[in-house]
C-alpha cells in the first residue's frame, strides 16, 4: 500500500476513534441507529432493561451506544426508544478461565464481618456505576497506564480454587506509584475504599459513560474535581484484592461493566 494512502486511512480512522468499537457479545457494546440526527434536534432518551442509554452523534445519526450485560444470553434484544422497541442481536461469546492464588484468604472467603461490608459496598457502587448524567459523552479514550495487559475483560476467574465473578476490567501490570490517568475529560463521581477494589476512582464522562480505576496506592482527586483527558488520579497499587501492583480498569455503560478495549 502507498504510504500516502495508508496515512489517510490514518487520519480517516483517527476521526472514527471517537467512537467505541461495536461488538454486540456479552460484556461488549452494540452500536444502534435510533434517530435521523439532522431531523432531531436533541438526544433521543433510550432505555435498555430499564436503564438509560447513552446517545451520542456520528455521521448524522444518532447512536445508541448499549452496554451488554456479561450474564446476558445470545439472541434478540429490544431497546425502548418514543414508545417503540428496537430490536438488536447479540451474539455468543465463550470468555476463558483465569486461576489466581491469593494470599489473603479472607479476600476469597470472606467473614461475616467482610460479608457485611461487602453487600453495604456492591449497592453503593451499583449506585455509583449506574449514574447518568445529561452532559454529552466525551467518547475519545486513552490507556490510563502504560504496561502489559495481565488480565483481559471477561475472564471467568477461580481465586484459590473458588469460581468468582467473572473480570469486570482490564488490568495492568505496572509499578506501585506509576500515575493512573483519566481515560477521558470528566468530573470525579466519587473516591473510596472499598473490599474488593481497594482504592478507587470513579470518572462520570457523561451521557452514562465511566470509567473506574481500582487499588490504587494513592487518590488524588477528590469528588467534583472537573478533569480533562490525561490528567492524574492517583497511582498504581495493591490495594484491595490484588496479587500484585496493578492498575484495574473499568468502563461501564447503561451501569453494564464493556471491554475497556472496545474504547482504544
Ligand atoms: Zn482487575
Amino acid at each position: 500500500m502507498k504510504k500516502w494512502l495508508l496515512f489517510g486511512l490514518v487520519l480517516y480512522s483517527g476521526q472514527l476513534l471517537a467512537f467505541p468499537r461495536a461488538n454486540p457479545v456479552p460484556g461488549g457494546i452494540a452500536i444502534i441507529p435510533v434517530a435521523d440526527a439532522t431531523t432531531t434536534v436533541t438526544a433521543p432518551v433510550v432505555q435498555y432493561e430499564g436503564k438509560r442509554v447513552t446517545v451520542a452523534q456520528q455521521d448524522g445519526a444518532w447512536l445508541a451506544l448499549v452496554g451488554i450485560p456479561l450474564d446476558a444470553q445470545a439472541g434478540e434484544h429490544h431497546l425502548q426508544a418514543a414508545g417503540s422497541l428496537i430490536p438488536f442481536e447479540v451474539q455468543p461469546k465463550q470468555y476463558r478461565t483465569q486461576r489466581i492464588r491469593i494470599n489473603d484468604n479472607n479476600k476469597v472467603e470472606p467473614d461475616d464481618e467482610s460479608s457485611q461490608r461487602i453487600v453495604q459496598e456492591l449497592a453503593v457502587q451499583k449506585g455509583i456505576k449506574s449514574r447518568y448524567s445529561p452532559q454529552a459523552a466525551t467518547l475519545d479514550f486513552i490507556r490510563p497506564a502504560p504496561g502489559a495487559d495481565t488480565g483481559r475483560f471477561g475472564m471467568r476467574r477461580i481465586f484459590n480454587g473458588q469460581q468468582r465473578n467473572p473480570h469486570s476490567g482490564m488490568d495492568i501490570a505496572a509499578a506501585t506509584g506509576t500515575p493512573v490517568k483519566a481515560t477521558a475529560a470528566g468530573r470525579v463521581l466519587h473516591t473510596g475504599d472499598f473490599f474488593f477494589s481497594g482504592n478507587v476512582v470513579y470518572v462520570d464522562h457523561g451521557s452514562g459513560v465511566i470509567s473506574m480505576y481500582a487499588h490504587l496506592s494513592q487518590i488524588t482527586v477528590k469528588p467534583g474535581d472537573n478533569l480533562q483527558q490525561g490528567d492524574i488520579v492517583g497511582a498504581v497499587g495493591s490495594t484491595g484484592r490484588a496479587t500484585g501492583p496493578h492498575l484495574h480498569w473499568s468502563v461501564y455503560l447503561n451501569g453494564e461493566a464493556v471491554d475497556p478495549a472496545l474504547f482504544l
